[in-house]
């Protein structure tokens, strides 16, 4: 009946204005009556459905679904949609409300069909299914997919790897793909079922050993073998075991994948002496010396694993020794060995393993970037980047604050994408955007690294000054940042701070700070290892240039910042597609869906976020045609007439006294609310 569109524009000229959003109630408030379907707030299962049995002033009584009573107050309460279908919407942007209890509840309903992908406009969300799903990933799945068009099929990394690709070779521009979410959500899975699938698509069968597809993939447990290992020092994490890994087999695969990286057998052979070197070094204990304030070796098992350091390093084992108990004192007039005590032996020690290990890991990410590098001989790229999701614990230190920090920027890049999306949208649509506001993290993200006067600022200076402590850094941010908004000092405190993050507050204990941030060899170890007779070691630490020999300061925040923003300027030259990568459940079972779990990194990885995007400015459109279907039913007088589908809408908007829509060439667009008032209004009227 309304099949005619007419393709004119109607933006309304009027001045709109842009009425505050109340964080979280998107206006709802005001359409909830008795008998109105909410959700409501839940301890358990995080939101709750129920039927409204009474208000009275602001505070609602809900009747949950499991028959409970349960008292809240209106803003609280979020309006749910009967007319969902049951088996949920392949993307969240056809919610009819657009809000935390619909968007979550349309991710259970999928998972437990065994829909795992679903997009929030052009982003996918990935729910790990925890077990290998029938013919998700079958050839027949590939070529149904290289033959459609984006989001002709359902949703899946196939679809984002195809647009990819396509705009990448159509277009020429360059891409990225970031894949993101926590520890075991399933980012290396979704990694590799992207590369095999553009290897596919750009006419590659997967194949075996070099191929950059494969360097891609196998750098990464490489890096993790290597990175992982790296907190095994770290004594407060207790990290955890794991049922049914075979460190032969892992040992074996660690080795393969090194092959296919491009790492020598003679490099593989001293990178595992090394790490060998490394864990006897651990082993040495000190003794009180026979001077004052001088140390020793413990005891008889010691001495043996200085010895067995000190040949696998190939190094001289009395260097080693000395490097360790000793120190030399370079004054004016004179060259001093000083010797240290038990205590300052073992935090050289400590230092010594720490910088070694540190070295080889650089080398291995330098020696996969040169390896993977060397084999693409085309001008554009896809790149794909898998990150670390935002960290809060309950003791959060230097490597929190840079992975945050990390997470910050990349949220800062995914909003200002997000809302680029939108304004496309609106584009295509021809309806006016200009005063969609746009609130970014601009704020914390210069509370951390502005230059001069940033935190990362601030802690260079304090590593620089001699008489610094956790204390004095600390005092020095509550002082500097008394009034920043994204800045708190917790009470009781003396060291802690706390940032308030797009994702969260996180508290940060300082205590640490200084010293992880402080960036340099002992000059004792550096000579003696660069005197090894092993070349690998000794290339570990190149000489330094005489004038830096003096130990100059360098800091790890300063380096990490760096890397950051040549990481931002490579994402800033490419187009972004996102994946976010969820974790249904700590248990890592099928079927298992755990809410609050999931709401957690719904909020923390942005999703939650890009709907915020969405709700400043049009977070509903529905066709023309859908609109007429739902709310004809308010202006019945239109079925009289032969009117057009764009100015039908416009009727019943008008006659119900709703501004600010926008009616777009195909589609009208309702601002957050509009769509609860409308069906409030038909609820009356049914
Ligand atoms: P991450 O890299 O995020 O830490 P992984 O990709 O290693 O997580 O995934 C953890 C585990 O979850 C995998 O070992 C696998 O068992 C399971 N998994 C993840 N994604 C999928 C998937 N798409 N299909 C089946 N199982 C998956
Ligand atoms: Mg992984």
């Amino acid at each position: 009946r309304f099949g005619v569109i007419r393709i004119s524009n109607l933006v309304s000229s009027e001045i709109l204005l842009l009425a505050p959003l109340i964080e979280g109630s998107y206006g709802m408030a005001e359409n909830i009556m008795v008998d109105s379907h909410v959700w409501v707030e839940d301890p358990d299962v995080a939101w709750i459905d129920g039927v409204v049995v009474d208000i009275k002033a602001d505070q609602a009584t809900v009747k949950t679904n499991d028959d409970r009573e349960v008292i809240a107050n209106l803003s609280k309460l979020y309006i749910k949609d009967d007319e969902a279908p049951s088996e949920g919407v392949e993307d969240m942007t056809r919610l009819s409300y657009l809000h935390e209890p619909a968007v979550l509840e349309n991710l259970a309903t999928r998972y437990g069909l065994n829909e795992i992908y679903t997009y929030t406009g052009n982003i996918l969300i990935a729910v790990n299914p925890f077990q290998g799903l029938p013919h998700l990933y079958d050839a027949e799945v590939m070529e149904k997919y290289k033959e459609a068009s984006f989001k002709e099929l359902s949703p899946h990394v196939f679809a984002i790897g195809g647009i990819a690709y396509r705009e990448m070779i159509n277009e020429g521009r360059n891409k990225c793909i970031l894949v993101s979410g926590e520890s075991g959500s399933g980012k290396t899975e979704t990694t590799k079922v992207l590369m095999r699938y553009l290897a596919y698509f750009g006419g590659h069968t997967a194949g075996e050993g070099r191929t950059v597809e494969n360097q891609v993939l196998e750098s990464n447990p490489v890096l993790e073998a290597f990175g992982n290992a790296k907190t095994v020092k770290n004594n407060n994490s207790s990290c955890f075991e794991l049922d049914g890994v075979n460190d032969a087999e892992e040992y074996l695969a660690t080795r393969k994948a090194m092959d296919v990286v491009g790492i020598s057998e003679q490099e593989q052979d001293a990178i595992f002496r090394v790490v060998a070197a490394i864990l006897h070094l651990g082993n040495i204990e000190f003794c009180k010396g026979e001077d004052a304030d001088s140390s020793s070796l413990k005891d008889e098992q010691s001495k043996f694993h200085l010895q067995m350091t000190s040949e696998l390093l190939m190094c001289d084992s009395h260097s080693l020794e000395d490097a360790l108990c000793k120190r030399i004192m370079v004054t004016p007039e004179e060259v001093i060995k000083r010797s240290l005590d038990p205590l300052g032996a073992a935090v050289s020690r400590d230092g010594l393993a720490k910088t070694i290990y540190s070295r080889l890991f650089d080398w291995l990410v330098n020696k996969i970037n040169i390896s993977i590098g060397q084999d693409s001989n085309s001008r554009r790229l896809i790149g794909v980047l898998d990150i670390y999701g935002f960290e809060s614990f309950k003791a959060n230190s230097f490597e929190q604050f840079c992975i945050n920090y990390t997470n910050e920027k990349l949220q800062q890049h995914f909003n200002q994408h997000v809302f680029k999306m939108e304004q496309g949208e609106y584009e295509k649509e021809e309806i006016d955007w200009s005063y969609v506001e746009f609130v970014d993290n601009q704020e914390v993200v210069d509370l951390i690294e502005k230059k001069p006067g940033g935190i990362i600022a601030l802690l260079d200076e304090a590593c620089m000054l001699p008489k610094s402590t956790p204390e004095t850094f600390s005092e020095k941010l509550y002082q500097t940042f008394r009034d920043h908004k994204r800045f708190i000092k917790p009470k009781l405190t003396r060291s802690d701070f706390t940032l308030v993050h797009y994702a969260g507050d996180v508290r940060y204990q300082s205590d640490q700070f200084l010293d992880k941030n402080k960036d340099y060899v002992v000059a004792e170890h550096q000579d003696m290892l660069n005197a090894s007779k092993c070349s690998f070691v000794s290339g570990l630490f190149p000489p330094l240039p005489k004038e830096s020999s003096k130990s100059k300061f360098s800091s790890i925040g300063a380096r990490f910042k760096l890397q950051l923003q040549q990481l931002m300027e490579t994402l800033n030259h490419t187009e972004p597609h996102y994946i976010r990568c969820v974790k249904p459940n700590n248990l890592l079972q099928p079927t298992v869906f755990d809410n609050a779990n999931v709401l957690h990194q719904l909020r923390s990885g942005g999703v939650l976020e890009a709907i915020r995007v969405k709700c400043a400015g049009y977070p509903t459109n529905r066709t023309f045609i859908e609109f007429l279907n739902r709310f004809i039913i308010l202006a019945p007088e239109i079925l009289k007439g032969e009117y057009e589908a764009d100015v039908a809408c416009k009727w019943i908007l008008e006659k119900k006294g709703l501004t600010g829509y926008q009616i777009g060439k195909s589609k009208v667009f309702l601002r957050a609310g509009q769509m609860a008032e409308l069906d409030a209004h038909r609820t009356r009227v049914l």
